[in-house]
């Protein structure tokens, strides 16, 4: 079998993969990424947060992305039975950008990874990376196309093969989340929505009136269509019912304000779904390769922190990467675990407590000081990382007794 010989590999030319592979291409380094798709592609997740503008910033493709036509996004209003709170992104406690996108993915995708390939990434469509070894003294990948199998000796290679999870799954790094398996069904309609008070520029965020474990997202987009999903354990989505486009129907018919506001909308394309997307992994590096976004740990889709996540990994180890091309001494569990995972477990805390109920308390609570409100909507804008919000550096035991105060009569 053929071998080449490639100086950086990234496997997957979603946001992880083609802002590392900017990163990358933009500190001298040659990157190669191996895409199994060919894009334009429907992916998940379509609801950014302001703080991934930053890594968009970094990556040289802020320009492209702003005048990509996306809706604009400035804030999330989330909604119980009567009652409705908002969060304004520019009320947030840390500095940095304010507002951001609700991107149709497949296109999204597409112009990042087009970005990338403009900075002179190769992007090698339709190829699928089937195996890897990391035996050797240099790591191996073997590569499946539509008419070839063949091998690529790299100096390092960057999973980002998002719920294609590859080394996870060659390398046996899985590990089960923390969090119970949950499913989702979803769809795009054209939500023709005529109501005054509606904001387009705010995800909402929809608790079931019975079970507050359930919720929906309404996710608008810029051309009069919105996506539209909802989110519970599979239990509760099969006690609906067999018919999958009949059961989404039904649990949107089940929220009254919901029901309301998409009276007039057309549900023209098939619903979708997808079940036990949480995923862990034992370790996020290794000799030779390191996992980035989704390919490492997914936690759930509560709060739209998947591409900012996958995002801040690509950042992080385009940085150390770049060193240690250098001949530089690096420390990827200093320089790159510990510091993600900080931001990650942030979100954790905030994604348990919501299904827990006390974030719910919290974020309903009609009386919350602002400086305390504003803290939050960092969260929610997707800053993380900012340690000097309490809510990052303690974030369980501030949560904790803000929803308390929260409860009390
Ligand atoms: P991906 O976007 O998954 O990209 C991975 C790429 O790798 C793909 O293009 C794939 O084709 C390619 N690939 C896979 N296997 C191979 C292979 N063997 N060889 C070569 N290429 C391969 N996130 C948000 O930020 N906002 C949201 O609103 C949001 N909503 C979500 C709703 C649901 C129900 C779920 C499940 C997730 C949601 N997410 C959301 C999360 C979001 O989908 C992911 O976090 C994000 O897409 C991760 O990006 P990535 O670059 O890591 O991987």
């Amino acid at each position: 079998m053929m071998t080449e010989k490639k100086h950086v590999i990234v496997i997957g030319a979603g946001p992880a993969g083609s802002v590392v592979a900017a990163l990358l291409q933009n500190k001298g380094h040659q990157v190669t990424i191996i895409e199994r798709d060919k894009f334009p592609r429907f992916s998940i997740g379509e609801s950014l947060l302001p703080q991934c503008m930053a890594f968009i910033e970094q990556a040289g493709m802020l320009d492209a992305v702003q005048a990509a036509g996306f809706q604009l996004k400035t804030g999330a209003a989330f909604i119980h039975k009567d009652k409705h709170s908002e969060f304004v992104f520019s009320d947030k406690f840390t500095a940095g950008f304010d507002s951001t996108f609700q991107v149709q993915r497949d296109k999204f995708d597409a112009l990042l990874a087009d970005e990338a390939q403009r900075m002179g990434v190769e992007i090698r469509w339709q190829q699928q990376v089937v195996d890897a070894d990391f035996s050797a003294e240099k790591p191996l990948l073997t590569i499946k196309g539509s008419d070839k199998t063949y091998q690529i000796e790299a100096e390092f290679v960057l999973d980002a093969s998002g719920f294609g999870r590859v080394l996870p799954r060659l390398l046996n790094l899985e590990k089960p989340s923390d969090f119970p398996c949950r499913q989702s069904l979803f769809t795009h309609i054209e939500d023709r929505i005529d109501c005054s008070q509606y904001d387009r520029n705010k995800i909402r965020i929809i608790v079931h009136p019975e079970q507050r474990d359930v919720w929906y997202w309404l996710i608008p987009f810029s051309n009069g269509r919105c996506s539209l999903g909802v989110v519970a354990e599979p239990d509760f989505i099969q006690s609906q019912g067999d018919d999958q486009e009949q059961v989404f129907r039904q649990l949107v018919a089940q929220e009254p304000s919901l029901a309301e506001l998409l009276k007039n909308a057309v549900f023209d394309t098939r619903v979708n779904t997808i079940k036990g997307y949480s995923a862990d992994v034992t370790t996020l590096y290794g000799d030779g390769y390191a996992l980035l976004g989704n390919a490492g740990e997914f936690l759930d889709p509560v709060f739209s922190s998947g591409v900012t996540i996958a995002m801040k990994s690509a950042s992080l180890a385009a940085d150390i990467l770049d060193k240690q091309l250098n001949q530089q001494t690096v420390d990827w569990q200093q320089d790159f675990v510990i510091p993600l995972q900080k931001g990650v477990e942030t979100f954790r805390t905030f994604v348990t407590a919501w299904y827990e109920g006390s974030l719910q308390d919290v974020v309903f609570y009609d009386q919350q000081q602002d400086n305390i409100k504003a803290m939050i909507c960092s969260i929610l804008a997707g800053y993380v990382w900012d340690e000097k919000n309490p809510y990052v550096k303690n974030s369980k035991p501030r949560l904790k007794t803000l929803a308390e105060l929260c409860r009390e009569p």
